[in-house]
């Protein structure tokens, strides 16, 4: 038998993400990292260089990167002003 993906095992693994990132950040802040400037920005991947989908062709046309076509959301943590990671 196949082993398909069902939509309650992805909402499983994602609450277990969750329970990781909440602990990973307890275990931050219990080391006494300062996590009130903590950011979570979210950002999108765009299509390759060379994609000739229609909305890449047509921001060649326009010359202007930010209509290419996305590939996905990417998350990226960062601690606000804090330019010096140790
Ligand atoms: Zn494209």
């Amino acid at each position: 038998m196949l082993n398909f993906r069902s939509p309650s095992n992805h909402e499983r693994i994602l609450a277990m993400a969750m329970r990781q990132i909440e602990k990973m950040l307890k275990d931050m802040q219990s080391e006494g990292k300062d996590l009130s400037r903590l950011k979570l920005k979210k950002f999108q991947k765009t299509h390759h260089i060379d994609c000739k989908c229609k909305l890449c062709e047509e921001a060649k046309k326009k010359n202007d990167p930010h209509m290419r076509g996305l590939i996905e959301d990417g998350f990226k943590v960062y601690v606000d002003g804090d330019k010096k990671a140790d």
